[in-house]
């Protein structure tokens, strides 16, 4: 089997991913916010549309999902707890379901607290995690549903994955959010590099993604709010105190970043 995966940029910043199996001329999108720009790449491609997965009700991850349905006959596979939000889900799924598409198995991963029926969903075949709007390179979603407490062991859920990971989030976001980073952990070597990787790919018109989760674990500090050094450095900038409840010094960095930037 050949897989590829396609990313496809859409709206002001958001990617849509379009997974292919040459073998077979069928293809599987993530979070199309476009139909327009899913079709043109199926017809450029010559593939047939067979499944349509959602992370969460978001416009800019649904607003396509209907009429590819339409049109492709595909199934609309999306989290079960924004069943009444999502137009013509053909199936609910939550924690542990499998969505199946050619030879490949995605776990459903519940990662509330940007909506408050997240999910994502993790390739172990491709090792692919499309992580919509729960996790970002070098950052993560805003709290728009849901609490730090339950964002944080979303985050900790696909932290668990192994390094060896390809984040492929829903946004293009990795700049900004390396400003963020660079202001709480400038001497970190991971965040630099990855920083700069992150300008040299963007100077070029290139998608900093997929990210790396191996590096992620290093570099992003919405993924080390448990880690004691780190704790160390926020704590001198009055973002920790030093014992508490990882959770609540994840929440602490999230209100930082909502204060630093529109992200
Ligand atoms: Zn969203
Ligand atoms: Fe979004």
């Amino acid at each position: 089997m050949s897989f590829k995966i396609e990313i496809l940029p859409a709206l002001a910043d958001n990617y849509i991913y379009l997974v292919s199996d040459a073998d077979i001329g069928l293809a599987m999108v993530v979070d199309p916010g476009d139909a327009n720009v899913v079709m043109k790449a199926l017809n450029a491609k010559d593939l047939y549309l067979a499944l349509i997965i959602n992370t969460h009700h978001h416009r800019d991850h649904i607003d396509g999902s209907a009429r590819l349905a339409k049109e492709y006959g595909a199934p609309i596979i999306g989290p079960e707890k924004e069943k009444s939000y999502i137009s013509d889900l053909s199936r609910g799924v939550k924690q542990g379901d499998i969505v199946s598409f050619s030879t490949l198995h995605g776990q459903v991963i519940e990662t509330h607290g940007h909506t408050s029926g997240h999910i994502a969903y993790y390739f172990p075949e491709i090792k692919a995690l499309f992580s919509g709007d729960a996790l970002f390179s070098l950052g993560c979603g805003r709290l728009f549903e849901g609490t730090a407490a339950e964002m944080w062991p979303s985050l900790v859920a696909l932290r668990n994955l192994p390094d060896d990971t390809k984040v492929y989030c829903g946004h293009e976001y990795t700049e900004a959010n390396a400003k963020f980073a660079l202001t709480l952990d400038k001497d970190n070597p991971h965040l630099k590099a990855r920083a700069a990787e992150a300008t040299a790919l963007r100077k070029q018109g290139l998608p900093t993604l997929p990210a790396n989760l191996g590096v992620e674990k290093l570099a992003n500090p919405f993924l080390r709010a448990d880690d004691e050094a780190f704790q160390h450095i926020l704590a001198k900038k009055g973002l920790a105190t030093i014992g508490t409840d990882p959770a609540a010094i994840f929440g602490s960095l999230r209100a930082a970043k909502d204060r630093f930037s529109e992200n």
